[in-house]
């Protein structure tokens, strides 16, 4: 019908699908917790960015650099588009089985003797023009069944093998690849309408191939392919050959191509083999064989590529600027002012930019920029376009037309320039851009000027060196010269717990919201940050599981400790509370706060967040949680002493809330929770990072305090080995130590391993327990198991921790009465069986 109607609904729907996606990604990464000027994302279909690659490709254009190129390239038959080099990563090869062919053709002047030529690709064989040798190898005729067989003599071996070749006995006669050249031969498909006029007076013959004929596979003969084949069309220009483009956009062969004409080449391999089968009784097959290899696919639709020759539009890498220099120099300059992380990716992006092609950057789509190429079809002159003010004074037709819409198709193909050389009216191509081109434009298209070059940005590794990072270098080369970021973080990528890779179709993909709901963001973004990103990260729910339990949990439960003894206690925090920093526990722990602040500081400068991450959960587990919390149950309890008790709650309260200001771009949602509780502040994202101050860092003390840990641990050991619970108080803990502990210290460690006094002295580490156990030490181990067994009572039958309970008991020691009555907050005490009443 209308086509341009049509087009217009399928653009417009492109556009809805677009903002629909968007519009899911935007709500997905607020969920992340990211923090972004939403209101102005930006959208590569905006004006604004199309625009800005028009003025890109307007200065390449102005560089010489843009062209027209007529070229052999991969194919997508499904999308019916030129994937560019750029798009087939190591990842689009699939290990493939393909029924290869191996086919003779007919020497002329040579009666009864063929090349014997191999292919994996017969769809290609009606598009044979030349057959390629190495001019310096051998080559052999094989008799077999009364025909004389020419390939390459190193390759007899591996043929004779494999079974292609049945095994001659006489003497073959050899001559140098050199002394083929020339030879002419008959072809399988020279009946086809397309093949006999394209050849016209051309006659197949055998060609130097030298640089691309080996000895590693096939017959040493190749198969010349031009109209199919990067390598082949390459041959094909030296040599001066005709090419036969045998089909069409979605790989079925053209309508020349007689009884083949219509049929898919790449789905019906079967009908070129069956063909030549028949033909002529059969002589110019050999035989088949299965082959595996790695073949190319799609990146979109993972269909199996083609090749095709098409006019493309490229852009050179190797040709001067006014600078005297080519494009693939400059950007190498300039990729080599950014600072890579890991280092070793400037090397990959440079191997990448020494080795590429030209820069494929057309697309045969409807939905896509634009690309501002008016070309005259009478004299072939092109007008590139860098902007709409300039495609308005250039316009004569269509223009009124245009205008209030975006640069896309249909509405831009109505204006129509006239060429600058001959005045023929001419139109835009039809050509979209390469995806890359949007990419790469963000520097300067959204960006705000002052920003450039932009700080950082970062990406995963695969792909990224021949796609996004390429096309930044790229546009900021040509535009500015300049680098448009100055570091880049790359990292690998993200498996299942298994290491696998994940696939929608394999079942172990994770959909966002799901893991969202299930895991948590916070955990979630606490599994990549711990990652270190050079290797890839394996994501599942047991793996969230254990760093919830790690971490997560243990953070929440000092929280929740601070808050349950703060209200026991009735605390209310003041602002600008003075650290009364008396208690040996609350200078440490502060002191390796400030450590804390300052090492994450320099790690997160460093952007080392995984080393950070380490240092927090160093921080919160091994000291806040296991040493800090735990040595201080005593110093919080009810009965505890007043002054210390304010004194913990104040350090606790202190170290929670600045703690909570340097966790919030790693957990931005529990911070958010820990500290507006905290301190009753609007958000933790108001606040500013904390600052450390290195006077509070007590170099000594967080040694001290370490020795004291290692200490304890020899002691605990000593005391699980000869089966003394630590509940069973005991008269001394005898230590050497190379630093000498002070009394604080000391009584740290007594009340930690449950010892009457502490002795130390300097000397090499050894820790020694007095294990005599005394009747008045019996005793008190007696009443610690009675105070804990009633405190375990108190937990079963739901007390409130500061509610009394009566108690009754078979027997106790009247002398710790009082002390039994005070920790566990008992009324009345009372003999009988043991039992615990609420009050
Ligand atoms: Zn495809
Ligand atoms: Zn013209």
């Amino acid at each position: 019908g209308d086509k341009f109607a049509s087009l217009e609904k399928f653009i417009n729907l492109c556009k809805e699908r677009v903002n629909k996606f968007s519009a899911i990604q935007t709500e997905q990464s607020k969920r992340l917790g990211y923090f972004m000027d939403w209101d102005r994302s930006y959208h590569t279909s905006s004006d604004e960015n199309n625009y800005a690659i028009w003025n890109f490709l307007k200065v390449v254009s102005d560089k010489g650099w843009l062209y027209k190129g007529h070229d052999s390239v991969p194919w997508c038959p499904r999308c019916g588009t030129a994937i560019s080099q750029h798009e087939i990563l190591t990842e689009e090869y699939k290990e493939l089985n393909h029924e290869s062919v191996f086919f003779k053709l007919p020497i002329r002047e040579r009666k009864d003797e063929y090349l014997l030529v191999w292919t994996t690709t017969p769809w290609t064989i009606p598009s044979n023009i030349a057959v390629a040798v190495n001019v310096k190898e051998d080559y052999i005729a094989y008799n077999m069944d009364g025909e004389k067989l020419w390939f390459m003599k190193k390759r007899l071996r591996d043929l004779e093998s494999q079974g292609i070749l049945k095994g001659d006995k006489s003497k073959p006669e050899i001559l140098k690849g050199k002394d083929l050249i020339g030879w002419e031969y008959d072809a399988p498909f020279d009946d086809i309408p397309l093949v006999k006029k394209t050849l016209g007076n051309y006659i197949h013959r055998v060609i130097d191939g030298e640089d691309v004929v080996t000895e590693e596979e096939g017959t040493g003969l190749l198969h010349v392919a031009t109209g199919a084949g990067e390598e082949d069309f390459k041959l094909g220009l030296k040599e001066k050959l005709p090419v036969i483009s045998s089909i069409e956009e979605d790989a079925s062969y053209v309508k020349d191509m007689g009884e083949f004409a219509g049929k898919n080449a790449k789905w019906h391999p079967e009908i070129i083999i069956e063909y030549l089968r028949k033909r002529e009784g059969g002589r110019f097959l050999l035989t088949t064989q299965m082959y595996k290899h790695r073949y190319p696919t799609c990146w979109r639709c993972k269909t199996e590529l083609v090749w095709r020759v098409v006019d493309e539009w490229y852009i050179a890498m190797d040709k001067k600027d006014k600078s005297g220099k080519t494009y693939r120099e400059q950007m190498m300059g300039v990729a080599k002012k950014i600072n890579w992380m890991p280092s070793w990716g400037l090397e990959r992006e440079l191997d990448w930019l020494k080795n590429m092609h030209d820069w494929l950057i057309s697309k045969e789509r409807y939905w896509g920029l634009a690309l501002p190429i008016w070309e005259c079809k009478k004299c072939h002159s092109i007008d590139v376009i860098g902007g709409k003010e300039e495609l308005k004074k250039k316009a004569v037709e269509g223009f009124d037309k245009f205008d209030g819409n975006s640069p896309h198709r249909p509405w831009i193909d109505q204006v129509k320039i006239k060429c600058a050389h001959c005045g023929e009216i001419t139109r835009r191509i039809t050509d979209v851009g390469n995806v890359w081109l949007d990419a790469g434009i963000v520097p300067f298209s959204t960006m705000p000027e002052n920003w450039f070059p932009a700080d950082f940005i970062t990406e995963s590794f695969p792909g990224q060196f021949k796609n996004w990072f390429y096309s930044l270098i790229a546009m900021s080369t040509a535009l500015k010269n300049e680098n448009s970021f100055k570091r880049v973080l790359g990292f690998a990528s993200v498996r299942d717990e298994n290491g696998e890779e994940m696939h929608k179709s394999k079942g172990n993909s994770i959909e966002f919201n799901e893991a969202a709901d299930k895991i948590g963001v916070d955990v979630m973004r606490w599994m990549y940050l711990k990652q270190d990103p050079e290797t890839n990260l394996n994501f599942g729910y047991h793996v969230a599981d254990e760093v919830r339990r790690f971490f997560h949990l243990r953070l929440w439960n000092v929280y929740s400790f601070f808050v349950t003894y703060a209200n026991l206690n009735n605390f209310v925090p003041r602002e600008g509370l003075d650290l009364p920093l008396e208690n040996v526990l609350d200078k440490w722990i502060v002191s390796r706060l400030n450590q804390s602040i300052k090492n994450v500081t320099t790690f997160i400068e460093k952007y080392q967040a995984d080393k950070a991450v380490e240092d927090i959960e160093n921080f919160i587990i091994n000291d806040l949680s296991n040493w800090y919390v735990r040595r201080s149950r005593d110093r919080v309890a009810l009965y505890a002493e007043d002054e210390d008790k304010k004194a913990c709650l104040i350090t606790l309260w202190f170290v929670l809330t600045e703690y909570s200001k340097l966790l919030v771009p790693f957990i931005p949602f529990i911070s958010e929770e820990i500290y507006t509780n905290l301190t009753g502040e609007d958000s933790v994202h108001l606040a500013d990072w904390p600052e450390y101050k290195e006077e509070l860092i007590d170099g000594n003390l967080n040694r001290e305090i370490s020795q004291a840990r290692a200490v304890v641990e020899i002691a605990h050991a000593q005391r699980k080995e000869m089966g003394i619970k630590v509940r069973q108080p005991l008269s001394l803990l005898s230590v050497k130590s190379p630093i000498v502990l002070s009394n604080e210290v000391k009584k740290l460690i007594a009340d930690e391993v449950n010892v009457e006094e502490v002795k130390n002295i300097k000397g090499e580490v050894d820790v020694k327990l007095e294990t005599r156990i005394t009747d008045l030490l019996k005793q008190k181990g007696e009443v610690r198991d009675i105070i804990r067994k009633i405190q375990e009572e108190r937990k079963k039958i739901g007390t409130n921790l500061d509610q009394e309970v009566d108690v009754s008991l078979p027997n106790w020691s009247k002398e710790f009465e009082k002390d039994i009555k005070k920790k566990a907050l008992v009324r009345n005490l009372s003999k009988g069986d043991f039992k615990v009443v609420k009050l």
